[in-house]
């Protein structure tokens, strides 16, 4: 069976050295280059993929996802919605010596989850709740069912439209943006090769020194039928990848020269306070961006609000659930965001300043 090879380029450098590779071991025909299109991008990494194109006579391409289904059925939803069901807060019940009381099943076993922690499985016991308040309604009230409907159209924009189909942004702990906008994208795309005949090798420029989730990650496994990952970056290092490059005589992604350490939506759901920093400092219009998708998704949502960084109530930070602004507000401080760093403004947005030496 035929082997067709695919890179997943994203404009970073790891991904670009794994491009370079497999065009110097695989034949042009067996070889494809795709880019998941998150619509989250900056534009110097469109730019940047029409450079590798045109430097390495290759095209790449680009894949989008689409949610305008989603959001028409979404919207079908709201205007329907009728529920009477109501939604209550719940607390723990404790007997009279203030320990918990368990909860049981039908057969009086003590009831309990399998849960994980620094990658150990333990069983969790399930404490027996009682029902608090009044409940909130389900239902969509008429004064949000109007709000939503009234921006709730797709705009073309994958990440905008995702977030709005599902009324909030992604977070850490709900980071369906991954899969959404890349991860199904790219196994689509496979998918569709194997079922042309082909037997698939994604070809994906993982290291194992870029995060501590990364430190075992295996050079190749099978993924599926007929469908396999090869890691080649495995045991490189960064600087490993940009001496690569510079010697086949490819630039590095631009952004890498102006504070970014890391390519890829700009900004990331999971944007350092630096590179938060470095963002509004370089890139003002990008946080303007976000801040009129914070509008948008907000309207969108039944809560009436969201916010990109972080979701609401899944962090308890000094800047929880503050908007787009407070959270660069925020990225100038120091001591845990209590103190104003002056020096903060003081660095010069237009000079050179990559995280990884490149300019000196
Ligand atoms: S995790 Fe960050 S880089 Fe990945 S899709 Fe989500 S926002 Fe984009």
């Amino acid at each position: 069976m035929e082997a067709m090879h695919v890179v997943s380029v994203s404009g970073g450098k790891d991904s670009t050295a794994t491009l370079l590779l497999a065009m110097e071991r695989i034949s042009r025909e067996n070889l494809r280059a795709i880019f998941c299109d998150t619509g989250n991008e900056h534009q110097a990494v469109y730019e940047y993929l029409s450079y590798l194109e045109q430097a390495l006579d290759i095209q790449i391409d680009r894949l989008k996802a689409d949610f305008s289904e989603q959001i028409a059925d979404k919207r079908t939803f709201i205007a329907r919605d009728d529920r009477t069901r109501r939604q209550y807060d719940t607390v723990g019940i404790e007997d009279a010596a203030g320990n918990p009381v368990w909860a049981r099943d039908g057969f009086g076993k003590i009831r309990f989850k399998i849960k994980e922690k620094n990658g150990a499985p333990f069983c969790a016991l399930i404490q027996k709740t009682v029902k608090v308040g009044g409940g909130r309604r389900v239902r969509w009230t008429n004064k949000a069912k109007r709000r939503a409907l009234a921006v709730l159209h797709p705009t073309g924009n994958p990440f905008l439209d995702l977030c709005m189909w599902k009324g909030r942004f992604p977070s850490r702990k709900g980071q369906f943006c991954t899969e959404e906008l890349k991860r199904n994208m790219a196994v689509a795309y496979q998918i569709d090769l194997v079922d042309a005949g082909y037997r698939v090798i994604s070809w994906q420029g993982v290291r194992r020194d870029e995060s501590a989730r990364r430190s075992n990650v295996r050079k190749s496994e099978r993924i599926g039928p007929r469908m396999h990952a090869f890691r080649p970056l495995v045991e490189w290092t960064a600087l490993d990848v940009f001496n690569y490059c510079a010697q086949r005589s490819i630039q590095p992604n631009p952004l890498y020269l102006q504070g970014c350490s890391r390519v890829g939506c700009m900004p990331c759901i999971n944007v350092s306070k630096d590179e938060l920093r470095t963002i509004s400092q370089r890139w003002p219009e990008e946080i303007e961006r976000v801040a009129s998708w914070e509008w948008l998704v907000g309207q969108a949502s039944k809560r009436g609000a969201a916010t990109f960084l972080p979701a609401p109530g899944e962090t308890r930070t000094a800047v929880d659930r503050g908007n787009i602004w407070q959270r660069v507000e925020w990225s100038r401080t120091t001591r845990g965001g209590s103190q104003y760093d002056p020096l903060a403004d003081l660095s010069e947005p237009t000079a050179c300043s990559s995280a990884y030496g490149l300019c000196n």
